[in-house]
């Protein structure tokens, strides 16, 4: 029978997951390996390859059923997969520089390999969730981690981009003078601009902005001891727990999103707004309370516009390999393969 694999290289762990041809994924939760990336490009590969036989072992696939591969990576890299001549942010290695890591893959397989950047990765598996594989649909959205990963799709497809930097929304700027409480403010992001969404919305962001702006504000606050980067981690459980400040920090990150998406509104008309990450790795009721503070820093929408909804992304772990297969899975029915 044949099947479609999804790999997620990250910097430090490699997932895998397999689906079939009726869309069902063989590999219930997660599927990790370390990743091996610090020793190169031909290190790396063959781990990848290896892990695959295991991964399909575990799932009871032969090996050779296995029609064509999926891959994401961390960016930047090119859409059909090679990674910027800077390396990929995350991979530890001169020889990644200028990697075609797609191509580098398929050749190892000898197979079909499509590639996804990570954050577009986990926006087509966002996507797939509300609305499957042969979708016409179009949504946006965003991954709220150390960074802010995001993706767009666009009528079914996702948007790559001419240099592969298409739904890099963490980047645009976003009227964050707008939000409530955050006078004097001055959210820098590492990409270098000032009030980008992800300067706001991000762990990153945090740990920079929101933490050294709010502490002075909450004197003997049990955070204020902590280093700066073990504090921005406690933030989220805190958060779910109640503590105003933190509640704080989290309210401005949903304002934050509610600018961002009132313009993804107007740019695109969408069928739906999805967000997932490690911040929303939370209670129930703390999810609705953030999609709520979203919807109320948006500014009143056109009544037809006003029910777009908002959905929490499922499985965030295996949100980019889950996608990476969806993308491969999308190419092997256009190339008859299955
Ligand atoms: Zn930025």
């Amino acid at each position: 029978m044949p099947v479609v694999a999804g790999v997620d290289l990250g910097a430090t762990a490699i997932n895998y997951t397999l689906v079939d041809q009726q869309e069902q994924f063989l590999i219930g939760d997660l599927c990790e390996h370390p990743a091996l990336t610090g020793e190169g490009p031909g290190v790396c590969l063959r781990q990848i390859a290896e892990g695959l036989e295991i991964a399909a072992k575990r799932a009871g696939v032969f090996p050779p059923d296995i029609v064509a591969v999926g891959l994401d990576t961390p960016g930047p890299a090119s859409a059909a997969g090679q990674l910027s001549a800077q390396g990929s942010t995350n991979f530890q290695h001169p020889q990644w520089a200028g990697f075609d890591i797609r191509e580098g893959l398929a050749r190892m397989l000898e197979k079909p390999v499509s590639y996804l950047n990570d954050g577009n990765a986990a926006a087509l598996w966002g996507h797939y969730t509300i609305f499957g594989a042969n979708s016409r649909e179009t949504s946006v959205s965003i991954i709220i981690g150390t960074g802010l990963g995001a993706g767009i799709i666009f009528d079914g497809s996702v948007v790559k981009g001419k240099n592969g930097f298409g739904g890099e929304l963490g980047h645009v700027l976003i009227p964050y003078p707008r939000i409530a409480g955050t006078s004097g403010m001055q959210p820098e992001c590492n990409c270098g601009r000032t009030g980008d969404l992800e300067s706001v919305c991000s762990l990153t962001a945090i740990e920079k902005t929101l933490l050294p702006y709010l502490l002075p504000r909450y004197p003997g606050h049990d955070l204020e001891k902590l280093d700066r980067h073990q504090a921005a981690k406690l933030v989220r459980d805190l958060a779910d727990n109640g503590d105003p400040m933190c509640r704080e920090i989290f309210r401005i990150q949903a304002h934050a999103l509610g600018l961002f998406f009132d313009q993804v509104v107007n740019a695109f008309d969408p069928d739906a707004l999805v967000v997932g990450g490690g911040a929303l790795e939370t209670s129930q009721k703390f999810q609705n309370w953030f999609l709520e503070q979203v919807r109320l820093a948006m500014p009143p929408q056109r009544p037809e516009q006003a029910g777009i909804p908002i959905y929490v992304m499922p499985n965030g772990d295996t949100a980019g390999a889950r996608g990476a297969a969806i993308e491969a899975l999308k190419a092997a029915r256009q190339g008859g393969l299955i």
